[in-house]
């Protein structure tokens, strides 16, 4: 009779012997708060072990204990994630960077930051911001989001319609592959094109091709404060119309969001912020082009919006009511979370489809019985459908199933994508078989079996 150890525990105790001690959890009431991001939806299990490893070699350590035992390792920020990338499987090991959050590098005469994955997007930009510069993408989640979680998944965000996404700004990365190498791939220079992308590869990489240790971002200086307007509609359709007028007239603004009631009520109920919108729908826009040009811009998204059918449109009176306003906007998904289980969708359309797709999501919604509500980077044609069903209501969960399948039908028929910025995890790993050809979905597999070729980088995820 064999006395060796299972390879399940086997893991778990080659990473305590290994690696200093605290960084790894066992005790399973720990373990169960990481068996899954902010897709609860999406399927997940409790993890044999959590490792927090708090240097680039630890990680590596972590790396080839689970290639010695070809453990499934799934890397985690801080699992605000919302397609079940960070989900952990039957008998993983997460790793989290939860201690790795050290702002490593400013260098303001070159404007770039170099940061462990684990900081947290809000404390990259608050220490950006004393010194005159600015981390540009925010995706909603900033105040708890990391970078590493940011790059892995290619974060959007709020001004992304203006200055772009997480992609944008990664000039480099150092990461552990999936055969245990630590490696840096990219620049530090505005300009380099030495061989293949290999950082790019990594931005969207969701935890598959490697395991990211260090991030070098691009950074820009300090912008201008900005202009906010609000427009309120009677429909989604006529807020829809709103935008695809604002990018047809050639507009740039820095952030153009929109919000419905549904998600209004659900923040005041929680935070009771007096916001209860006399309308259907709010669309947000900002402007931050310097002095008079931002007035100007502020403007014309009022014009266009009231052309559209807005019931209303202002400038906001001050800070103060321009930040309740997006402040609004950013708490809305954990705010419909307190109503129930919500599957979240994240397709994106070209801009002029926005008031097509919106009308035919609120269809589908009527069809199916589903309280659909609406938020969105609208500027962007990236809008997130929530899928909200009562806690424990089988029978909505498999309608709101349904629907949330016909929304990508939809979109892909639109012209459009199934994932604008959460990423594929395992929610959309049937869309991207649809939207992508069978020799597409090859060269990325072909990619994953050369940067991990025993596939122990979050397997099963994406392709
Ligand atoms: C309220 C709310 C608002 C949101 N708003 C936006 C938004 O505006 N725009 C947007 O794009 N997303 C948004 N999201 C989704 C989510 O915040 C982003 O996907 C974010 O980038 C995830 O970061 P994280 O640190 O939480 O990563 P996690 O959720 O922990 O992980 C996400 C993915 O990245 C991988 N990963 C994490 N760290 C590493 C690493 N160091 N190395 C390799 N892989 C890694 C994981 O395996 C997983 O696949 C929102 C989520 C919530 C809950």
């Amino acid at each position: 009779m064999s006395t060796a150890a299972a390879p399940s525990t086997a893991v778990v105790s080659g990473l305590m012997t290994t690696l200093p001690a605290g960084r790894v959890i066992d005790d399973p009431d720990v373990l169960a708060s990481y068996a899954h991001d902010d897709a609860e939806w999406a399927p997940h299990a409790v993890p044999l072990a959590v490792v927090r490893p708090r240097t680039a070699a630890e990680v590596q350590d972590v790396v080839r204990a689970c290639l010695d035992h070809r453990t499934p390792l799934v890397p985690r920020g801080a699992g605000t994630g919302l397609s079940g990338g960070a989900n952990a499987t039957e008998g993983s090991v997460v790793i989290s960077t939860e201690h790795m959050t050290e702002v490593l590098e400013i260098d303001g005469a070159e404007r770039l930051a170099v940061v462990q994955p684990g900081v947290v997007n809000d404390d990259l930009r608050a220490v950006c911001a004393e010194q005159g510069l600015w981390y540009p993408p925010d995706p909603a989640s900033s105040p708890w989001s990391t970078i590493g979680g940011n790059v892995a998944t290619n974060a959007g965000g709020l001004c992304c319609v203006k200055y772009g996404v997480t992609r944008d700004y990664v000039l480099g990365v150092q990461i552990v592959n999936g055969l245990g190498e630590l490696v840096r791939l990219g620049r530090r220079t505005a300009k380099g094109v030495a061989g293949l992308d290999l950082a790019g590869l990594m931005v969207g990489s969701e935890g598959t091709l490697g395991v990211i240790t260090e991030v070098t971002v691009k950074l820009r200086p300090a912008r201008a404060p900005e202009h906010t307007v609000a427009g309120y509609f009677d429909s989604v359709v006529d807020a829809g119309r709103a935008v695809a007028a604002i990018t047809a007239a050639g507009l740039t603004p820095s952030a153009l969001e929109l919000v419905d009631r549904t998600c209004l009520e659900a923040v005041d109920a929680w935070k009771n912020m007096g916001l209860a919108a006399e309308a259907d729908v709010v669309l947000l826009g900002r402007s931050d082009a310097p002095g008079a040009a931002g007035d100007a811009e502020a403007g014309e998204m009022l014009r266009h919006f009231e052309a559209a059918g807005a019931t209303f449109a202002a400038q906001a009176a001050d800070a103060e009511e321009a930040e309740a306003l997006f402040a609004a906007r950013r708490l809305a998904y954990p705010a419909l979370e307190r109503l129930g289980p919500v599957l979240t969708e994240d397709v994106c359309v070209p801009r002029a489809a926005v008031p097509e797709m919106l009308g035919r999501i609120q269809e589908i919604g009527r069809r199916h019985g589903t309280t659909i509500a609406n938020i969105a980077h609208a500027g962007d044609g990236n809008l997130h459908p929530l899928l909200i069903t009562p806690i424990g209501d089988e029978p909505a969960r498999r309608r709101a199933q349904e629907a949330f399948e016909e929304i990508l039908t939809d979109a892909l028929a639109l012209g459009g994508t199934v994932t604008g910025e959460h990423g594929v995890g395992l929610l959309k790993r049937h869309g991207l078989e649809r939207e992508q050809a069978p020799e597409v979905l090859a060269m990325q597999r072909a990619v994953k079996a050369a940067l991990d070729p025993h596939g122990i980088l979050n397997p099963g995820k994406v392709v």
